[in-house]
């Protein structure tokens, strides 16, 4: 029996906050890591449990729970998003939190890892209830955030919009214009260019590089992609621009497959007014999950987590899959994956172009000096290439995937940082 068909034999868990844990075991026993080590990685340094009370447009009165979790600051400190999702739970921000520690290490940051969430389905509240949550949110941890201790940012169903309503009680709470204690603001309230794009464009970059690494073109290239919020939908454009035909896009509605390629604009009028699966019938797919089993060359996940798992992975037909999403492919499918030569550029690589942005906006708040889209576009993308040549070598050196390879780095310059501290 080969490793694959072992491991799909055993039943997999789903909880992200037992899937990271996996990653760090795997990646810590390769690079010899001592136990106490790998027992600091294995959980977050901090988390934060709130519930607050928010009026509705009809008066009444709700209560939300969120979350709010740090992960290790020996390199700085922490950073990631916040959340808005109904299936929000604490193991899920947890797990999120040390994606981002991993991810800031991947690329060189000066970060850990952080995360939010709300348990809440935006969809459900108008606008008004949306930024009286938000608010209430930033209320409710305001205390236990700062620029210089842990900087949030948009995730999914987050807009630069809520990160505005977040600075805004922020600074007023702390009575001090505070544009660095969030990220991925509007412009006009200290923003940066590019940041919208940023995980996208990032993702595109190494997509590129790996497509140069199998030598093969990019101009002509299929794409799926599953999940059509921010990082899915930008990526269509960009990689369109580049000459590639995206055959598929799904999300939460349904799948699209048209082999000869969809209309793009068509897809984005419809994701805006109706729903993507008002597209013509006869390019629907029966089962949206069809759209990670289709054969083209790139395959990008781009909503959730556990997507690719033991049970679908041997039905992947793509050649790359870049994970924008965090956490899409459970290390089951990982091993499965790696063993038929498909080459996965992990969330901690491929969706590190947002984070590193964010980066980019937080040093420009603290200088209140702001960089041309074109200079952050140029940073972005020699922090992704050099990133990527540093993983895929690795991972050639070790004779192991990316993920494992891009988790050693990160691992190395953490412990190497709590080191330096003389916390271990
Ligand atoms: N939520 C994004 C991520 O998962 C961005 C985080 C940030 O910009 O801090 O990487």
């Amino acid at each position: 029996m080969t490793i694959a068909q072992e491991t799909e034999n055993r039943a997999e868990s789903l909880n992200p906050y037992h899937i990271v844990q996996s990653q760090i075991e795997h990646a810590a026993e390769r690079l010899g890591l001592p136990r106490h080590v790998i027992e600091i990685m294995k959980k977050p340094k901090r988390v934060l449990s709130v519930s607050f009370p928010v009026k509705l447009d009809d008066g009444t009165i709700r209560v939300f729970e969120g979350f709010r979790s740090q992960h290790n600051d020996a390199i700085g400190p922490t950073k990631g998003g916040i959340r808005f999702h109904p299936d929000v739970n604490e193991d899920e921000v947890k797990a999120l939190s040390m994606w981002m520690s991993f991810k800031c290490g991947v690329v060189g940051l000066p970060y850990g890892g952080g995360k939010g969430g709300v348990i809440c389905d935006p969809h459900q509240y108008s606008k008004s209830e949306i930024e009286r949550i938000s608010r209430g949110f930033m209320e409710a941890i305001a205390d236990f955030i700062g620029p210089d201790k842990d900087i949030p940012a948009p995730d999914v169903y987050t807009t630069p919009q809520i990160m505005g309503w977040m600075m805004d009680t922020y600074s007023k709470l702390k009575g001090a214009y505070s544009p660095g204690v969030i990220t991925g603001k509007p412009l006009i309230i200290g923003g940066s260019q590019g940041r919208s794009a940023a995980t996208a464009q990032g993702c595109v970059y190494t997509i590129a590089e790996a497509m140069n690494h199998l030598g093969k073109p990019l101009q002509g290239a299929t794409v799926a992609i599953q999940g059509f919020g921010n990082a899915g939908r930008i990526a269509a454009d960009l990689l369109a621009e580049h000459g590639c035909r995206i055959v598929a896009v799904s999300d939460s509605k349904g799948a699209l497959y048209q082999p000869e390629g969809l209309d793009l604009a068509e897809v984005k009028r419809l994701k805006d007014g109706s729903a993507i699966t008002d597209y013509p019938a006869q390019y629907r797919l029966q089962r949206a999950e069809e759209i990670l089993e289709l054969d083209v060359d790139i395959l990008i996940p781009a909503a959730l987590e556990n997507v690719i798992t033991a049970q679908n992975a041997h039905q992947i037909k793509a050649k790359i899959v870049a994970e924008a999403a965090n956490g899409p492919t459970t290390p089951e499918a990982d091993r499965i994956l790696f063993e038929k030569g498909v080459l996965v550029i992990p969330d901690i690589l491929a969706n590190a172009g947002g984070v590193t942005v964010s980066y980019f906006e937080w040093v420009q708040n603290l200088m209140h000096y702001y960089w041309s889209e074109q200079e952050v576009n140029e940073k972005l993308r020699t922090i992704m290439i050099q990133s990527y040549q540093a993983v895929s070598q690795l991972a050639a050196e070790h004779k192991t995937d990316f993920r494992t390879a891009a988790y050693m780095i990160s691992l190395k310059r953490i412990h190497e940082a709590m080191r330096a501290r003389g916390w271990v």
